[in-house]
């Protein structure tokens, strides 16, 4: 719903000096990068995705997709 105000958006406006993620500094903070593709919030999706498994038990395994938990259909290959 584009209302977190990430440094993507705020750069865009002239609100902050870079449209870098804080914490990693290595790509732009979009919504994808801050929520998903970030390295450091893959361990945190792991966890999450390996509870899951375990409180279901169910047969198939549950891969939880940015789309799955975001309720959109944005392409995660873009940054
Ligand atoms: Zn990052």
């Amino acid at each position: 719903m584009h209302i977190v105000p990430n440094n993507e958006k705020l750069f865009k406006y002239g609100m902050t000096e870079s449209s870098l993620y804080d914490i990693c500094k290595s790509s732009t903070e979009s919504n994808i990068h801050l929520f998903w593709k970030c390295s450091n919030e893959q361990p945190f999706w792991c966890e999450i995705t390996k509870i899951f498994n375990e409180r279901l038990n169910i047969s198939d395994e549950i891969a939880l997709t940015y789309q799955t938990f975001s309720f959109s259909n944005v392409d995660t290959n873009i940054k």
